[in-house]
């Protein structure tokens, strides 16, 4: 009876996930400011640390 609400909330899309446009990399999370784009925090780290 309860088998058919599984999964449902599993396979739950996020809206901060998707491909970095600086590194191409999927599935990041694109919550870093960087201009008018959001970056991963790879790319944003790696940007940031160049200033010291
Ligand atoms: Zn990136």
């Amino acid at each position: 009876m309860s088998k058919n609400y599984r999964g449902k909330s599993i396979n739950r899309k996020t809206k901060w996930r998707g491909t970095c446009p600086k590194c191409n990399r999927t599935g990041v999370k694109l919550i870093w400011p960087q201009g008018n784009i959001k970056v991963c925090k790879q790319c944003f780290s790696k940007n940031s640390s160049e200033k010291n």
